[in-house]
Parts: C-alpha cells; structure tokens; sequence
C-alpha cells in the first residue's frame, strides 16, 4: 500500500466530513479521557447529551476525584456498564495520588490505569497529546480487515496481532490524533458492517477487498456467538408511610454502587404458579421481613441486554411485617424516603419503576 498516498487522501475526507462533536473542541487528555471511557460499548450520539453533563459537573481530573462515587453513579445513570463510571472515579483518584493529579502522559502509566487498555491508552494519547499510537476497535477491525483483504479471524489472536501490526504501521507522526479518528469515523460511516458505501469511499482504491470483490466476506468474525439467555427477573416494591425498600449492590455485583429495588432471578418464567412464593421467601432471607406479595399491578419490562434477553416482573407488597435488617453479603439495604428517589443512583430499569412509582 503507498501509505501516503492513503493518508492524504484520509484526512482530507476527514477535515472535509469531520463531526462536531464535544470532546473534539479543547480536546485535552482529561476530556479526551472521559469521552473514549463513554464511548466504549455505548454509541456516539446517545453519548454527546451524557458528556456535556458530566463535564460539567467533574470539569477536571480532581472533581472527579474528590466526588463520591454516588455522585459519579448518578451521572452515569442511563449509559449501562457501570463498571466504568467506578473505573473512571478509582483512576481518578489513582492519578491525584501517584501522579500529582495530572493525566500521565507516558503509554505504560496510562495503560495502567483501571480500564485503560492498549486501544483506549492510543486513542487518548494519540487525540489528547499527538502522540503516535494505533488504535483497533470495532470500527477499525472490519476497515483493516477489509482493507487488507484478511480473510482469517479477526477475533483471534493471529488476527489480532495482524491487524495491530498493520495499525502501526499505518499511523503516521503528523497529526496521528486525527488520522486516527478519521479511520475510526470511515469505520462508522463510509465502511459499515452491512452497505458498505464503497463507491463514496476515500480509500477505495487502496482497499484490496474491494479490489478483489470480497468486501461482503470480510471481516470474518467466527464462529456466531449470539446464543441468547433468557433471564426472568421479579422486582419487589415495599412501600409503607411514603417509603420504600432499597437495596444497594455490593462490590463484585454487576451493579455494584447502585440502588434498586430488591430484585431477584427466578428459577422459572415471573407467570409460573410459585413465582410469588420465591419472592416472598428471597425478601425474608434478605432482609427479614415477612411480606405477601401482589403481582399484575406494574408492566412487564422486556429489554436486551448482550445477549441477555430479561424480563423483569415486578410484584407489591401487600403487607409487610417485620423489622428490615441487611443479612450477610446482600449490600446495604434500607427504608428510603421517595422523595429522595430522583439523587439517587438507579439501574436502568429499578428507574423506570421509581418513575412509575412517583406517578401512581
Ligand atoms: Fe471499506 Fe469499501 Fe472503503 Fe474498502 S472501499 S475501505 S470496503 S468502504
């Protein structure tokens, strides 16, 4: 491949095509920081509305790092993956301690940060400071794989080690910031999973799979690994005198740091006869209370998840006896005033049922 060739032609689509988006204004490390951590797993324009409120609220490095994790929980609230709101607080603080609070700018001390890894420490690099590092991820996968005509597995490690050699070389010393969101951008847009827009392509005639006429052939990604799970869940509202029961996950729990309503995998679908008697045994076990339980009274929440497929039944108390007290391993668990509901970090779904909660 002449490589200049393929990088002049690159940036001058992307200074062309380039999307305005926050954190390519004042793209400082920080910033740089915040967005690729948002952007993992969650797409870019249902980030944009979530980036400028957090950078709001934790404009820099010590903010973040002097926040509670609470605080940082509840502006998360919504974008999923939670683990990397509580890896972002927990770097934040490990940069204030081992780095006088400033962003490292050395690649071995970035990718030592939690959920740092080797894609995220070039692209901060790379777009934060100038420095030349490659990127691979989703989008930049299939655009070299394609752009080699690689027909092996992608996923696997020849695959993947073929693809970050072929990245490295690709990278160039001047504006390698750019030069990489500008593959990733061709990824998303011109270079898509499925309609690839070839004939709009800047790099069409560099691309030796569509040279070779094998651009619906690549990438190969495997064997399929989409076997759905069903999972039934039942949600429990106890409510008495204007309060309702929470319950905090504990650390090492999906949620972890997060409130919800005392929720609980059912050994069958939420319909089945003994649904209702699971539940009212799984509350007495956790927090000791002695409830009857309602169901029919809230909407059945379906939603996916991966390659979870939940179902999320929600049942109410119909009476509640007993003293509330958290029994070993089951997090924090505790009377909640609702007025109270909307500062406080929520799963997704225990959201919803606050909302509809509030209303009814
Ligand atoms: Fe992708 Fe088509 Fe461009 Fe090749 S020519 S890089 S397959 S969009």
């Amino acid at each position: 491949m002449n490589f200049a060739s393929f990088r002049r032609r690159l940036l001058s689509w992307f200074d062309r095509n380039r999307r305005d988006l926050p954190w390519r204004r004042n793209p400082t490390l920080y910033r740089v920081w915040i967005s690729e951590i948002m952007l993992q797993q969650t797409q870019v324009d249902t980030v944009t509305g979530y980036y400028d409120r957090f950078i709001d609220r934790f404009p820099n490095i010590e903010s973040l790092a002097s926040a509670d994790l609470e605080a940082v929980l509840l502006h998360w609230e919504g974008l999923g993956y939670y683990r990397r709101a509580r890896q972002l607080h927990a770097a934040a603080r490990q940069i204030v301690s081992h780095h006088g609070g400033r962003f490292p700018q050395d690649f071995k001390s970035v990718v030592a940060l939690p959920g740092i890894g080797r894609y995220t420490a070039g692209a901060i690099l790379s777009i934060g400071d100038g420095q030349q590092h490659p990127v691979l991820e989703g989008n930049t996968i299939r655009l070299y794989a394609r752009l080699l005509n690689y027909r092996g597995n992608v996923r696997a490690p020849e695959g993947q080690k073929r693809l970050w050699a072929f990245a490295e070389e690709l990278v160039p010393k001047r504006r390698p910031g750019d030069f990489n969101q500008a593959l990733m951008e061709l990824g998303s847009r011109i270079c898509r999973k499925s309609q690839p827009l070839c004939k709009s392509c800047p790099v069409q005639r560099h691309c030796l799979a569509a040279i070779a006429g094998n651009v619906g052939k690549i990438p190969d990604t495997g064997p399929d690994r989409k076997k759905y799970e069903v999972v039934h869940y039942g949600a429990v509202i106890l409510e008495r005198g204007g309060r309702v029961v929470l319950r905090r996950y504990p650390d090492g729990e999906k949620w972890a740091g997060l409130w919800d309503f005392p929720r609980f995998v059912l050994p069958d679908s939420h319909d089945s006869p003994g649904a209702a008697g699971f539940l009212e045994k799984s509350v007495q076990d956790l927090a000791g209370l002695k409830v009857r339980l309602v169901a029919g009274e809230y909407p059945l929440i379906q939603h996916a998840v991966t390659r979870y497929r939940i179902t999320l039944a929600t049942f109410r108390g119909a009476s509640i006896a007993g003293r509330l007290r958290a029994r070993g391993g089951g997090g924090e668990i505790r009377w909640t005033d609702k007025s109270e509901l909307a500062g406080i970090p929520m799963n997704t779904t225990g959201r919803r049922l606050a909302r509809i909660l509030m209303r009814s």
